[in-house]
């Protein structure tokens, strides 16, 4: 329980950072969120959020908003990007909440409505963080400082907060690049093929994920997955161009073509890695997401992963009060750590439902019927 007294600074208003700032507020906590950004856009790029997330928004009244503006595929079809043929046809009904795929940005709105307002703090770039024993001070690009009971870093692949725990370190490049463009669906009506809610074009080194953002299909996206031999630019993502494409994806199935010629803009982002960290917390600072564990994106999960990181934290902290954070962060670690080291080992090798398997244990999954582990006790 909440003392009143405790101030929860998260350092990141990603997917992660959002959740844990509703559900420790839902909770009773005192939270501030502190985001470098100067405001979030609405940029190319969709996502898929899992019935095992939407079993955590539940918790916050998010899951009918985020389903009203969603795409709800039933199934999840992975197809030989050469050939067309189905490799697999899963269902992504029946695990006990809704499959959605939608825009990062409209998602993004959504979580900033689930807090306060005033949580978020934006123009916050944390450049400093000391933990002194009583209290963690905190100090930011632009001048002011900050004090926090506790630290919770959701500042994602590059984190400061891990960087002050476990040393500067780089992630290591995997060697795959990721394309991302959305598509106006109204460009795709000229064509005579099908474009189904949600597929993977798989072909022998590289692929194309392919899925609706919108409850209205008015906005197809797809983002690849294609081998790339050394990142040689600086920033998040570089442009890619309609001709790159074609040139990445030549001889593939009809439908890849024809979503390569209705591409506006497509963007390329290198896809980077680290390996389990050997540590999620010291004193009174705790990782969570990509922060703790980045992984290649090819499961779909590792925003699930954050937010899930994310609904067993506040959990943790609501069993032990804030007072005993060092127990609660403990019990977070050892009731995260295989779960999110086996669907990072999952997602880094990129067989995920190619061939027709039971996902349960992903989607199935519901962070509120784990049970808090104690590993030193068992
Ligand atoms: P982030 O989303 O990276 O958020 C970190 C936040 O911290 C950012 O807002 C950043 O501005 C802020 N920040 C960073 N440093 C500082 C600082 N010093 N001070 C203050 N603020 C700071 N996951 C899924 O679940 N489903 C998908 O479909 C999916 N598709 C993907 C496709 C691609 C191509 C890629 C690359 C990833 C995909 N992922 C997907 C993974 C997902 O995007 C990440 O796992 C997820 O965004 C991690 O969330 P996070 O909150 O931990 O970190």
């Amino acid at each position: 329980m909440s003392t009143g007294n405790e101030k929860i600074a998260i350092i990141g208003a990603g997917l992660g950072g959002a959740a844990a700032g509703a559900l420790l507020q839902h909770a009773g906590f005192n939270v501030q969120i502190f985001e470098q950004a100067p405001s979030f856009s609405r940029l190319g790029a969709g996502i898929h959020m899992g019935p095992n997330v939407l079993k955590i928004f539940q918790r916050i009244g998010m899951d009918q908003k985020l389903i009203d503006i969603s795409s709800t595929p039933a199934y999840w079809f992975s197809r030989d990007g050469l050939t067309g043929d189905y490799l697999s046809r899963i269902p992504l009904e029946g695990y006990g909440a809704t499959y959605c795929t939608v825009h990062r940005g409209d998602l993004s709105a959504l979580q900033m409505d689930t807090m306060t307002p005033g949580t978020v703090q934006f123009n916050k770039r944390l450049t400093r963080l000391e933990d002194n024993g009583s209290d963690v001070y905190l100090e930011f690009q632009d001048g002011t400082s900050a004090r926090a009971t506790i630290v919770i870093g959701a500042d994602g692949i590059n984190s400061r907060v891990r960087e002050t725990l476990l040393g500067a370190e780089k992630p290591h490049y995997s060697g795959w690049v990721g394309h991302r463009a959305m598509i106006s669906a109204e460009k795709l009506k000229k064509f005579d093929l099908t474009f189904e809610d949600c597929v993977k074009w798989w072909g022998p080194d590289r692929h194309m994920m392919v899925y609706y953002t919108t409850s209205r299909r008015d906005e197809y996206y797809y983002v690849t997955g294609v081998p790339h031999p050394a990142w040689e630019f600086d920033g998040a993502f570089v442009q890619s161009s309609r001709e790159e494409m074609s040139e990445a994806f030549a001889g593939y199935h009809p439908v890849i073509q024809a979503l390569i010629e209705a591409t506006d803009d497509v963007t390329k982002w290198p896809l980077f890695n680290r390996n389990p960290l050997p540590l999620w917390s010291q004193g009174r600072m705790v990782l969570l997401g990509d922060a703790c564990h980045p992984m290649k994106p090819h499961m779909a999960q590792g925003a699930a992963m954050a937010i899930e990181d994310a609904a067993m934290l506040a959990r943790c902290l609501e069993e032990t009060g804030s007072q005993d954070y060092a127990t609660a962060f403990r019990l977070y670690e050892a009731s995260r750590r295989d779960r999110a080291t086996q669907v990072q080992t999952v997602s880094n090798a990129n067989t995920f439902l190619q061939t027709q398997e039971d996902p349960s244990w992903v989607y199935g999954y519901d962070v509120y019927a784990e049970p808090i582990l104690d590993k030193s006790v068992a």
